[in-house]
């Protein structure tokens, strides 16, 4: 049986949720310490015991839950996860029908109704992450009501959690049949080598899905192209395939190097003809200077934190510093792509620190075109820390 737990709000929090906010904090919890198993039932309450929202107990770094219904009769069971799913899956109808790109987001947490789990479509294959623990004590329904709606080669998942709520790397079949690996799956025609068994990250940010089309389709054309924190060299492969006249990618994981010369080849283009190199990057932009290398466009696309030997990075605190490196290796009238998956902060206070870096290199520069997430990475007005992705072209005027 799964537990139940009336949570009791803090007055100035009540509002917040009545008005959609999914994410329940332990800031905003009187009696944080009736929680005891991670997948009870939570029942939200004002100070006068009234129930206004319900949901589940999952630590995750950034709170204790999620809500998923407002409606006190509401069980969550296989019909309530179906109802959610279907809609999720209703909505994507235009990317299951394409055949130049096969690889996409069905259901995007709580942009979708259900915060802690994402479910990624493969090219037959479907991948679940799991954020919790506490909603993998779902598993059973969720994965029998996938089942009920879609037809499916295999399904995967992915548990980013531990006993500790800290993330793990790890593999697991559900159904179906394994994959073969690599799987190729398209994105707008262009070739990925996807790994479902592997690790955490399975080869490629589908995130960035418009941004790497727009690069091959507008930008790329006969630039040179550095691409910074590369992993696979996906932003290498489209720029390549967009008619750049050579890319670097630059990435200090060891196996960046295969992976990209992988994403290369699958996709017919010579490795040989483009440089691959394992490095940090802050060691390669010194190194830049120090030739006098230039390039057309920079690709700037770091973790939200990052430690190696020398530094430790943290998009919100180095983010103009990583752009004042970037500038000083840009063509004039080149372009730089900042690009940043950090929750911490906006678009706003990201676009300040691409006026500081530019202010105190002393150069200017004309904003070109900005993304955030995809259509099919839903997201929630009510959470707009959900909406993680900022990308902004950048023209570096002389
Ligand atoms: N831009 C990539 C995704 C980046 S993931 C894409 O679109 O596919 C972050 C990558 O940064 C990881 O591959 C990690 O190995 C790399 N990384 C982290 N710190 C680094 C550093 N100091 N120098 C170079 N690469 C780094």
């Amino acid at each position: 049986m799964i537990k139940e737990v009336s949570l009791k709000v803090k007055p100035k929090f009540v509002n917040k949720f009545k008005s959609g906010y999914p994410l329940i904090s332990k800031e905003a919890i009187i009696n944080v310490n009736d929680l005891v198993e991670e997948g009870s039932i939570v029942k939200l309450v004002d100070e006068r015991n009234i129930f206004f929202a319900k949901g589940y107990y999952g630590k995750q770094n950034k709170g204790i839950g999620w809500v998923l219904s407002r409606k006190e009769n509401d069980s969550f069971d296989q019909r309530f996860f179906e109802k959610m799913l279907k809609e999720a899956i209703k909505d994507r109808e235009s990317f299951y029908q394409s055949s130049e790109t096969t690889a996409f987001r069905v259901f995007n947490g709580e942009g979708d109704g259900i915060g802690g789990l994402t479910i990624d479509y493969f090219a037959g294959y479907y991948l679940l992450t799991w954020y919790s623990k506490g909603i993998y004590h779902f598993r059973d329904d969720i994965i029998q009501a996938l089942k009920e709606l879609v037809e499916f080669q295999g399904i995967y998942q992915k548990k980013r959690f531990d006993e500790k709520g800290q993330y793990i790397e790890e593999d697991d079949f559900v159904a179906g049949e394994r994959g073969h690996f690599p799987l190729i799956v398209k994105e707008n025609g262009v070739n990925f080598a996807i790994y479902l068994n592997e690790s955490a990250m399975v080869g490629v940010f589908l995130d960035q899905r418009d941004v790497r089309r727009t690069i091959r389709d507008v930008y790329a054309n006969g630039k040179t192209v550095l691409n910074t924190f590369s992993y696979t060299g996906a932003f290498s492969v489209f720029a390549a395939l967009g008619g750049a006249t050579k890319t670097t990618s630059v990435d200090l994981a060891n196996r960046s190097k295969s992976k990209t010369i992988e994403q290369f080849s699958v996709n017919g283009v010579d490795h040989e003809t483009q440089a691959i190199i394992v490095e940090d990057v802050f060691k390669y932009f010194k190194y830049a200077v120090k030739k006098q290398l230039k390039f057309d466009m920079v690709i700037l696309d770091p973790p939200s934190f990052a430690r190696s030997k020398k530094f430790v990075f943290s998009a919100e605190k180095d983010y103009k510093n990583l752009l004042i490196e970037a500038i000083a290796i840009t063509a004039d009238n080149g372009t730089i792509v900042a690009s940043t998956n950090s929750s911490a902060f906006g678009m706003d206070k990201f676009k300040s620190f691409i006026d500081a870096a530019f202010r105190e290199s002393g150069g200017r520069y004309k904003q070109l075109e900005e993304f955030s997430l995809p259509v099919d990475f839903k997201t929630i007005k009510e959470f707009p820390e959900g909406d993680y992705l900022k990308v902004v072209f950048i023209k570096k005027i002389r």
